[in-house]
């Protein structure tokens, strides 16, 4: 019975990848240098493996930038904007990743975007119609020998060639991917039979695919790609994983695979199935301790769920986690600062595999001591949780009624409530919410975290930050002001700091693309807030002009998706806690004189489940969960929501049923086209399409801005719409904000006296 190890995090327990790689890309240290800490941290991840009974370390899982981008320099396919003089190296990936490195000449870099449905960004590989797939870059093999001189047995763990050409993009003349695929499994052989010239008995292929619904063409691509790969000399194991695959089952039970690996935590109904139609020569490795959170595995019931299998199986049954440790922080045991309730409910990468050897000790000796007391603590661990529930919350939760949910009148009768209250102009000028971050501010903050300067000097200086950020907007002419969420370091972070039930680690840094990690929080318990959360600033801003300064908060879906949520309650449960403390907040803030509230959800797309079948399930508790949140107001109280990404088609009845009075979205790298969906709906709220690019430093002419305006206005009556750049400003500088939103306002005006 094998410990089945997936993949490790290779950032480093203390983020020693990313600081080695920021070093050598500012040029302040060698190739040699990073390649060596690099060395060091394979090394002490699969010592770490090993030491808690894993068998074969995988090797691959390692990369300087990302995984996909590792195996797209492996296959050859780097777009020739990227290739140097010589060989594809290291250098090479990065100016692939970043558009730069310390050699070679700067080129855009590659697209990047999200990996199936987690936090973690790849780079996406581009593909010509004539692609050509060769091996040309050698640091999987390398790692192999690397690890084999060690004395350990690698597994090689590679993303599978069907998963690989989907997340790909083609570039040049438009074509059909999957032409590719058999130049692409030629060179995927060969690398399995260096591999198996190098002594590999497993390589692990990963295909997250399969948890898609996908069509006959790509079900096709799957059976054809483990037919021409079963002639290499290697074993290979399929690993599926971030969904059930049951869709497929006949399709992948009758792959010639050696092995089979489950995601058993999202979908534990699978393992019957599939352990049913295993044939007598295969393996199944069982995903069950979840490589996409932190908490503590419920080590007892999930021995106790695969134990007929276990029986079943013997050796051939591995037990691994669900994914690869990848998402997940590296070590516990660098937390020094827990609160120790928390510390007892979680396990990191490092103390996941301990639990994976521990759930072995259960299956293999049942009635041992050891196993008793694993037991005992499991217990008393649930126990102790079930405890501290908080009852008010529960309660809280158990009384609301669908009214709870709604406004008090329709967004007809409101608008012309606001109309009145407000008397803003037609096209009505506003910003997302932040402005500059700038050093000054970042080094206040890291001073008073550090207790060089008091609560009383932060908040001081913070003020005239604030009073400077509310001058400038009012001699800019906007017409809906911010407060430019100085004292926020993260739109959820500054919220989770503030909510009873969510807790934060110093050291749980997951990587989200090359050297950049988030550090999400943890959603431990039942969430409440305790006392006002941006009250205070907002009436500070308010009382400094006449003009509405809107109220700023994070909505119930984004903190949860930015979060490491509990999972002994369902994530529809949790947004609604949220939502309720979400939605005191929002209140409290009326109550305090704010009558225009934002409430921010760029992550409300996120969620969405992998397979489209499941998306309106989703879709229908998200949105309620932001309508809760926002609809214990009068019907004079603005409510405005913001979201930012590219796809607005397939989600639009959704947005609609989220009832925001305002909804401001990015468009303007899309030239408004995102407006379509809206148009198509007849969308009847107010909307503030974007109308610069704020990932841009250029500044964009007046003219640029009339022209997006216009063409917001032939889809959407003008009266619908407000004038805002595309996101918050707070990576900008000062420099770069003043002219563009000047010149935001004077093309509204120009427009203005044109309609
Ligand atoms: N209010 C936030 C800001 O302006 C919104 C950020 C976001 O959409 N990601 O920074
Ligand atoms: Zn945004």
């Amino acid at each position: 019975m094998q410990l089945n190890s997936l993949g490790f995090p290779r950032i480093g327990r203390r983020r020693e990848l990313k600081f080695a790689l920021e070093k050598y890309w500012r040029g302040e240290s060698t190739q040699a240098e990073l390649c060596e800490v690099a060395s060091e941290l394979r090394r002490t991840h699969w010592q770490w493996q090993t030491a808690a009974g894993v068998e074969q370390v995988p090797v691959g899982d390692f990369a300087f930038y990302d995984q996909v981008l590792t195996l797209s320099a492996t296959l050859n396919a780097i777009p020739d904007r990227h290739r140097g003089e010589g060989a594809i190296d290291l250098d090479t990936l990065f100016r692939v990743a970043r558009g730069r490195a310390p050699t070679g000449q700067d080129a855009p870099a590659s697209e990047m975007t999200k990996y199936f449905n987690t936090n973690y960004h790849y780079l996406v590989p581009e593909l010509t119609q004539n692609q050509e797939f060769s091996i040309a870059y050698e640091q999987f093999f390398d790692e192999v020998s690397e690890a084999q001189a060690l004395g350990y047995k690698a597994k090689p763990v590679l993303l599978g060639p069907v998963s690989y050409l989907h997340l790909a993009k083609t570039v040049g003349q438009e074509f059909n991917k999957l032409s590719l695929l058999s130049n692409l499994l030629t060179a995927y052989a060969d690398i399995l039979a260096r591999f198996a010239a190098q002594g590999v008995e497993w390589v692990q292929l990963d295909e997250p695919v399969l948890a898609l619904e996908l069509d006959t063409q790509w079900q096709a691509a799957i059976a054809e790609t483990y037919q021409a790969l079963s002639t290499v000399n290697v074993k290979v194991l399929l690993a599926s994983y971030y969904g059930g695959i049951v869709h497929h089952q006949a399709l992948v039970s009758a792959l010639p695979v050696a092995g089979l690996h489950l995601d058993l935590v999202t979908a534990p109904e699978q393992l019957a199935v599939f352990a049913n139609a295993l044939r007598s020569e295969q393996i199944l490795s069982v995903g069950v301790v979840n490589g996409r959170n932190v908490w503590a595995a419920e080590i007892d019931l999930i021995a106790e769920r695969i134990g007929a299998v276990a029986r079943d199986l013997g050796d051939r049954l591995w037990i691994g986690t669900s994914c690869s440790l990848l998402h997940c922080p590296v070590d516990l045991d660098v937390e020094v600062k827990l609160l120790p309730v928390l510390r007892k409910q979680l396990a990191f990468a490092k103390q996941k595999l301990l639990e994976l050897s521990k759930i072995r000790q259960l299956l293999l000796a049942p009635n041992s001591d050891e196993a008793q007391k694993i037991s005992a603590f499991c217990i008393a661990r649930r126990q102790a949780k079930a405890q501290a529930a908080d009852k008010q919350v529960i309660e809280r939760v158990a009384a609301l009624t669908t009214a709870d949910y709604e406004r008090v009148s329709d967004f007809s009768v409101r608008q012309s409530v606001q109309q009145q209250k407000y008397r803003l102009p037609l096209l009505p000028t506003t910003t997302i919410g932040s402005f500059p971050q700038t050093p000054a501010i970042r080094g206040l903050r890291s001073r008073w975290r550090k207790g060089e300067i008091s609560d009383a000097q932060y908040t001081e200086q913070l003020q005239q930050v604030t009073r400077d950020t509310i001058e400038r907007q009012l001699k800019l002419g906007i017409d809906v002001l911010v407060h430019g969420e100085a004292e926020r370091n993260d739109m959820v972070e500054y919220f989770g700091e503030q909510l009873a039930g969510v807790g934060f680690s110093k050291n749980g840094w997951v990587q989200s693309y090359g050297s950049r990690c988030v550090k999400p929080p943890l959603i431990y318990g039942d969430v409440s807030r305790p006392k006002a959360m941006t009250v205070e600033w907002a009436e500070f801003a308010q009382s400094l002009t006449d003009k509405p300064v809107k109220g700023m908060l994070t909505g119930p879906v984004t903190i949860l998706h930015w979060s490491f949520a509990r999972e002994d309650i369902s994530r529809d449960a949790i947004a609604t806690q949220l939502a309720l403390a979400i939605r005191d907040e929002v209140v409290d803030l009326q109550n305090a004189g704010i009558g225009i509230i934002q409430i921010d959800e760029p992550a409300f797309r996120e969620g969405l489940p992998l397979k489209q079948s499941e998306w309106q399930t989703y879709l229908d508790w998200a949105v309620n969960a932001f309508k809760l949140s926002a609809a214990g107001v009068t019907d004079e109280t603005q409510i405005h929501t913001h979201m930012c990404y590219s796809e607005f088609n397939d989600t639009i009845a959704a947005i609609a049923a989220m009832d925001a009075d305002v909804i401001t979205i990015e468009t303007s790298r899309s030239r408004m086209e995102l407006l379509n969906a809206f148009e198509d709906f007849e969308y009847p709220n107010e909307i503030g399409p974007g109308v610069y690019d704020i990932h841009s430093p250029n500044t964009p002419s007046v003219e640029a801005i009339v022209h997006l305006i216009e063409k917001a206005a032939q889809k959407v009556p003008v009266r619908q719409l407000w004038v805002n750049p595309d996101c918050g400003l707070k990576t900008r500088t000062w420099d770069e904000v003043e002219p563009a939103l000047k010149n935001m306002v004077d093309a509204t005006r120009e427009l203005r006296r044109r309609l």
